[in-house]
């Protein structure tokens, strides 16, 4: 199937050409058309599969359509995503595709000052792209109406449902009006999902594209075995000797990634950092920095991470091993992207030998490993204890009682890519790494390798069964 046959008007193939895409996704193939024709949609598909045009395309072809008079434009389609920097890319993505359209969008979230969103809305918004949070701020100031919304899409609902969204999205769900259309998109599958779904859509189309998230099978893996003192050095030569020119690495925490984003500048890479205690016009810049080039290495915190779509990111580099599994197939998911070749490097120190076993066995597989000449690990190097904080930003304690602080805002104790289960109190479990630079709580130490082997066993165990229940993600169970 190509764009021509897939019912999309002159204008929006247009921008899809613009765009240099040829081929509609296999999302795309089946949610184009079922939306043109004004079916829900329940599909079971993730970041990377094309989804944001699979539904942005249709919807403004059908607002297109049933042109509005003149007057106030009031809102006609609400996209709600789980983190703000997710509306921002679905927002952009509104107007790159409706840019020979007469329709006007925005996006609305937390941690930005209000007043030029009230402005923006009072001047009239056809397409609105909202964290839940700051939407019912908006409503809660009779600066938003709702009422004459024809679509509504969730996007990656799981992640909003797994962030303690429910609340604020049945309290969404309640100002707008029956006879709506109404689009799910969610990359996992859960019975909170499916109730959501039962209440939400009327006899939907289902569409399960298939499972694209074996990110271990489409990402070529490397671990650099290295000493601990020398990660930054190597992956300064690793950048300047491979001329990688679009490089994100993920740091274990904040202080790490700023510190690092800071080596790297000194070392003559132009570098940034993006996590959670940055300003979102902070965060903005440096992902718009980092896509034009203008900066060639992202340092990123799991969570600052998240949603991030960087187009054709060729090397994802994990500085720092994740202590939670699923967190190293979110972090190498980021490269390798709409069925791009992608690297991920590991850069491992004696310290995290256990972590990378842990993550090998989530994988079912091993990673290659070797090391760098004139990096090799010194033998006579122990291991030490990787330390963790409690409690940092609220973290681990809290991280289960969903969204924290502001509302609308991106949380960085939110329980990483995941549901909050891995955060729970299990005996023998490593707390999730959620750190704080700025904490002045004391720092617990836990010897990684210092658990009893039952007690791993145990844990990692734990860990395995979520982890790949998300990387085959069905929404519709064993259909056959
Ligand atoms: P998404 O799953 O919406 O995050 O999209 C993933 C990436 O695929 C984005 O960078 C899009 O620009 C890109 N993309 C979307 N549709 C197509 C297409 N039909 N052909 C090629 N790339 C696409």
């Amino acid at each position: 199937m190509s764009f021509a046959n897939i019912g999309l008007s002159a204008e929006l193939l247009r921008a899809v050409a613009d765009q240099g895409y040829t081929t509609p996704t296999p999302v795309q193939q089946k949610a184009i058309p079922a939306i043109l024709q004004g079916r829900d949609i329940l599909a079971g598909a993730q970041t990377g599969t094309g989804k944001t045009a699979g539904f942005t395309l249709p919807l403004l072809q059908r607002l297109n359509e049933r042109a509005q008079g003149k007057g106030h434009r009031p809102v006609r389609a609400l996209v709600l995503t789980p983190t703000r920097e997710l509306a921002a890319q679905v927002e952009e993505s509104v107007r790159v595709y409706g840019k020979h359209l007469p329709l006007r969008s925005a996006a609305i979230f937390g941690g930005v000052k209000i007043n030029p969103q009230i402005e923006r809305l009072r001047q009239g918004v056809d397409i609105l792209v909202a964290t839940p949070g700051r939407l019912l701020d908006h409503v809660g100031q009779a600066t938003l109406e709702l009422l004459k919304v024809e679509i509504l899409v969730l996007d990656e609902a799981d992640r909003m449902l797994d962030m303690g969204f429910i609340h604020d999205i049945r309290r969404i769900l309640a100002l707008l009006p029956a006879g709506r259309q109404n689009l799910l998109f969610s990359a996992t599958y859960n019975s909170e999902i499916r109730l959501l779904a039962a209440k939400l859509l009327n006899n939907p189309e289902q569409i399960e594209v298939a499972a694209r998230n074996t990110a271990a099978e489409r990402v070529a893996q490397q671990v650099y075995l290295v000493d601990r003192e020398r990660k930054r050095e190597l992956l300064s030569h690793l950048v300047i000797s491979g001329s990688w020119q679009q490089v994100l690495v993920f740091t274990r925490t904040k202080h790490g990634a700023n510190r690092l984003a800071q080596q790297l500048e000194r070392d003559g890479i132009g570098a940034a950092a993006i996590h959670g205690n940055k300003s979102q016009a902070a965060r903005t810049r440096a992902l718009a920095d980092f896509k034009q080039g203008a900066v060639r290495v992202l340092v990123a915190t799991d969570i600052a991470a998240r949603g991030l779509d960087i187009d054709q990111l060729p090397h994802v580099v994990n500085f720092e091993l994740p202590n939670v599994p699923e967190d190293y197939v979110h972090r190498i998911g980021r490269t390798g992207r709409a069925g791009r070749e992608g690297e991920a490097v590991s850069l491992v120190c004696i310290d995290e030998h256990a972590l990378l076993r842990d993550i090998e066995r989530v994988l079912q597989r091993e990673i290659a490993k070797g090391s760098v000449a004139g990096f090799e690990p010194d033998p006579a190097i122990a291991a030490e204890p990787i330390q963790h904080r409690r409690n940092a930003m609220g973290g681990a304690r809290r991280a289960g009682s969903g969204r924290l602080g502001a509302r609308g805002s991106m949380t960085e104790s939110a329980p990483a890519g995941g549901s909050g289960r891995r955060i729970g109190a299990a005996p023998g479990r490593r707390p999730a790494a959620v750190q704080n630079g700025n904490q002045k709580a004391p720092p617990e130490t836990i010897p990684v390798h210092g658990r009893p082997a039952q007690q791993q066993r145990v844990a990692t165990q734990r860990k395995a069964t979520p982890s790949r229940r998300r990387e085959r993600p069905s929404l519709f169970g064993n259909r056959g």
